[in-house]
């Protein structure tokens, strides 16, 4: 079983490398972002009630996005572990994961940090705006996203830090760059 967590302020690309790492390591990427853009998209429960947080670039209250993650993790698919792509986010969730996952007989085997300078990410997301089309990357909500990651989901690098699992890995250069140096970083562990 692996656990690997991708960190990193929004933009910094964990969508896009947990997309390609999951081949490679044979578990599926579980990113709480595309759930509740999927759930948005089809006007479930879950979407109407993530709706406003998202619009607005706060976090979706901690109970519903665990219960989602705790509905995932128990698939088929992901019995082998997960690469869990924007969970945690706040010291809440951290804790619920690790009850969860030593429910299911794991833990969080790695930390990936991916860094990237607020400048860059601010021109990723609008580059990606125009691209895609995200209602929440618009400059005001990409403030927002910024100031959230900064107060709830970075003070979790620490947390982990104390736990000795976490790699720092320098987001900047191209896609191919930074892929071969998570799967050494993952190898090497
Ligand atoms: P992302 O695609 O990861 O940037 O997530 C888009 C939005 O979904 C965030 O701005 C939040 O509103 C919500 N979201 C995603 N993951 C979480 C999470 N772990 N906890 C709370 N809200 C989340």
């Amino acid at each position: 079983m692996a656990y690997i967590i991708l960190m990193g302020p929004p933009g910094a690309g964990k969508g896009t490398q947990a997309k390609l790492l999951q081949e490679r390591l044979g578990i599926p990427q579980v990113s709480t972002g595309d759930l509740f853009r999927y759930n948005l998209k089809n006007n479930t429960e879950l979407g109407k009630l993530a709706k406003s947080y998202m619009e607005a670039g706060e976090l979706v209250p901690d109970e519903v996005t665990v219960a989602m993650v705790r509905d995932r993790l128990a698939q088929d698919d992901a019995q082998a572990g997960a690469l869990l792509d924007g969970f945690p986010r706040s010291p809440a969730q951290a804790d619920a994961l690790s009850e969860l996952l030593s429910e299911l007989g794991g833990s969080v085997n790695h930390v990936l940090v991916i860094e990237v300078d607020q400048e860059e990410l601010i021109q990723r997301l609008l580059k990606r705006a125009e691209l895609e089309g995200r209602k929440d990357d618009n400059e005001e909500t990409i403030r927002t996203r910024m100031r959230v990651y900064k107060e709830s989901t970075a003070p979790l690098i620490a947390y982990y830090e104390e736990r000795g699992n976490v790699t720092h890995i320098d987001g900047q250069e191209s896609i191919e760059e930074v892929n071969s140096k998570l799967v050494e970083a993952i190898e090497s562990h």
